[in-house]
Parts: C-alpha cells; sequence; structure tokens
C-alpha cells in the first residue's frame, strides 16, 4: 500500500537551529507514544519503533513521528505518522497530552494517547525494523534514539497524571 520511499512532503527538511544543531521538520516534529493500561489505569507498556539503520540515529528505539506540514498540529502530525509508519489507526487511540521540547527555531511535540481499541502495530514503510509494544519497565535498558532517551524519563512519571488536554476528533 505505501510505497518503499514516500515522496517528500512540505515539512521535510533541515532546520539549523540556534541550539547550533541540525534538525528535522522545517514546521518541527512530532510523535506519537501510545500507552497500553492495565484495568486499574496505570500504564504497562507503549509503542516503540526500532528506527531503520539506514535514518539519523538508525538502529535506536523511539515513538513513531515525524516532520509536521505547514499549519499541521502535532497531534495531527502524530497521528499521521503513526498511521504511516506504524499502521495505528486513530480511531483506536484517544489522545491524552502533549509535552514540547522547545528550541530556538524548532520544537519537538511527543503526544501521549492511549489505546483505546486493541492495536498491534505493524511494519507499514521504510522506515522500520520492527514497531512493537515495549513494557514501561523495559524502556529504559533500549538503546534509545537520544531525544527520547532525555525526554523519556520525565514522560514515564507523566504517563499516571491526569488527562491534559480534551480529547480530539480525527
Ligand atoms: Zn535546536
Amino acid at each position: 500500500m505505501e510505497p518503499p520511499h514516500r515522496p517528500r512532503q512540505p515539512g521535510d527538511g533541515w532546520v539549523e537551529c540556534g541550539c547550533g544543531l541540525r534538525h528535522w521538520g522545517l514546521f518541527g516534529a512530532a510523535g506519537l507514544l501510545l500507552v497500553r493500561r492495565d484495568d486499574g489505569g496505570r500504564a504497562t507498556a507503549v509503542v516503540l519503533q526500532h528506527r531503520a539503520r539506514w535514518s539519523h540515529h538508525g538502529g535506536t528505539w523511539g515513538v513513531p513521528g515525524g516532520a509536521r506540514m505547514p499549519q499541521e498540529s502535532a497531534a495531527d502530525a502524530a497521528l499521521r505518522e503513526a498511521a504511516e509508519e506504524a499502521g495505528i489507526d486513530r480511531a483506536s487511540v484517544r489522545l491524552r497530552s502533549e509535552h514540547v521540547l522547545q528550541h530556538p527555531d524548532w520544537s519537538y511535540t511527543t503526544v501521549v494517547a492511549d489505546e483505546l481499541l486493541p492495536v498491534e502495530p505493524s511494519v507499514t514503510d521504510a522506515e522500520s525494523i520492527e514497531l512493537r509494544w515495549v513494557p514501561v519497565e523495559d524502556v529504559a535498558a533500549l538503546p534509545l534514539l537520544p531525544a527520547f532517551a532525555d525526554a523519556w524519563p520525565s514522560l514515564r512519571d507523566r504517563l499516571d497524571a491526569p488527562d491534559q488536554v480534551e480529547p480530539v476528533s480525527p
């Protein structure tokens, strides 16, 4: 269904950021952190993406995500990328909160969502080696994408916090 190399999209490109680094996504980037919960509502697992070797920081684990398009909200971008890269249907998830990493000329938004209907992520394009549910307690032991490794401790602490945003309809 998906071509092995999708066409270039309007937000694709590198930003020379005031922090001194280059980042992917002319309008920033966003990713989906999908959370599975037990009957008590406690977070038990999250969907992670084992990134293709050829990609930036290839071979590491992160969340499905990518460059935002012009005028695209972080939530819409995260849901679009999760559908493209992991076959995650937006009707199966419920948005919960957003966490923004703000740089001088760029931002990365982690969109946290709960699994509403059973989700079995799968590799649907060339950007992934594997997608799977990873137990929350096992995440930190994986070789993580550096930016995700930095964000994970505070994201993990907030996984069981009360909702911060209203659900957004597709
Ligand atoms: Zn920066």
